[in-house]
């Protein structure tokens, strides 16, 4: 099965539309993409051109304006949208298990199977792939409860794994958005796979 028609029979894609894309074999195959390349890269041009602040996240209004200004630009969502590599859930499961952040790709196992019935290795697939379909709607989730412009909430966000990325925040699974999108994950794990039990079983029949 395809995780395109995953999506699909979960029924998931009323909360945040779904984008299926040519695998490019750079280790990015589920996003949450909130705002665009062309956005995102003149922001960091802004925000570059301000190393006067010693924590720059804490200034993040300043930022805004700053980036208003010189691009005159104003914010919508429309660039919402999780982003997927539009593999087989088989594909999907070895690009998670071949991951290179190893504490990473331990730590979802870890979470996938505390979160279901026992599995067997079909059950397991399947099961690793509706957790990264949940993990990324819950980003999309957090965002919009986090009240943040796109803007905001990209400042916001690259603060936390800059620091993520300088050590100072310990692990990725660590980072707010992210640790809440384990968390929401994890609890619509099982009840998620259930459906997908039913659907085999049919298929069986
Ligand atoms: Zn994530």
């Amino acid at each position: 099965m395809k995780v395109k028609e995953l999506v699909n029979l979960l029924n998931l894609q009323e909360v945040t539309p779904f984008k299926f894309c040519d695998y490019k074999d750079d280790g990015e195959f589920a996003k949450f993409v909130y705002i665009s390349d062309v956005e995102y890269k003149d922001l960091i041009e802004v925000f570059d051109q301000r190393p006067d602040y010693i924590n720059k996240y804490d200034m993040l209004d300043e930022y805004i304006i700053d980036y208003m200004n010189l691009k005159g630009k104003s914010y919508t969502n429309d660039n919402i949208e999780i982003r997927f590599a539009d593999v087989t859930v088989d594909e999907l499961f070895i690009l998670m298990k071949n991951m290179s952040d190893r504490d990473r790709c331990k730590t979802i196992f870890k979470i996938v199977r505390n979160s279901c019935y026992p599995l067997n290795e079909d059950e397991l697939k399947y099961a690793v792939a509706i957790f990264t379909i949940l993990h990324e709607l819950g980003h999309s989730i957090y965002f919009s409860k986090s009240n943040k412009n796109v803007l905001e909430y990209s400042l916001w966000e690259s603060g936390y794994r800059r620091k993520f990325g300088n050590g100072v925040v310990g692990t990725y699974s660590e980072i707010p958005s992210e640790k809440w999108s384990d968390d929401y994950a994890s609890e619509k794990l099982d009840e998620n796979l259930d459906k997908v039990r039913e659907y085999l079983s049919i298929l069986v029949k």
